[in-house]
């Protein structure tokens, strides 16, 4: 994986690019996310503000309170409805929705938060990190276990 990523919405109006190494990578089963995503979890890429930027067309954006009570602003194509990146108020890192890079193949999660609302057919690999509800340590473990991946 090379930087820039980048991705896009399903109708190709609107465009982004990432240009820092993201931060991690993680699956989320929160309601929310299973709502907005209409499948079984979220794929949360965190990336830096600065290294986020839209290359084609506008981002829409649309506020919802959060299951963790902060309040998420969506991005997301205003023709075709795909939900490019999610913005936490008071977040250091946007949280890019995995689904739309184009290069999306490879992508290999770290770990797996909100897991009592996970979907019982869901099958944890045994390392990978898990979380009942949002980590309480600031994403420090999901942050330093992508970090040992390699990332060119
Ligand atoms: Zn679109
Ligand atoms: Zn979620």
């Amino acid at each position: 994986m090379k930087l820039p990523l980048r991705g896009g919405c399903q109708c190709g109006a609107l465009r982004f690019e990432i240009t820092t190494k993201p931060m991690t990578l993680y699956c989320c089963h929160c309601e929310s996310c299973q709502q907005q995503s209409s499948s079984a979890f979220g794929m949360s890429m965190l990336v830096e503000r600065e290294g986020f930027r839209i290359l084609k067309g506008t981002a829409e954006n649309f506020a919802i309170p959060t299951q963790s009570k902060s309040i998420e602003s969506g991005l997301f194509c205003g023709k075709c409805g795909t939900r490019v990146a999610n913005d936490t108020k008071g977040a250091p890192a946007l949280s890019i929705k995995a689904g739309t890079l184009d290069d999306r193949v490879k992508l290999a999660p770290v770990g797996h938060t909100w897991v009592k609302s996970a979907q019982d057919w869901m099958i944890f690999r045994e390392d990978d990190l898990i979380y009942e509800e949002a980590p309480d340590d600031g994403y420090y473990a999901l942050m330093s276990r992508w970090a040992t991946q390699e990332f060119a």
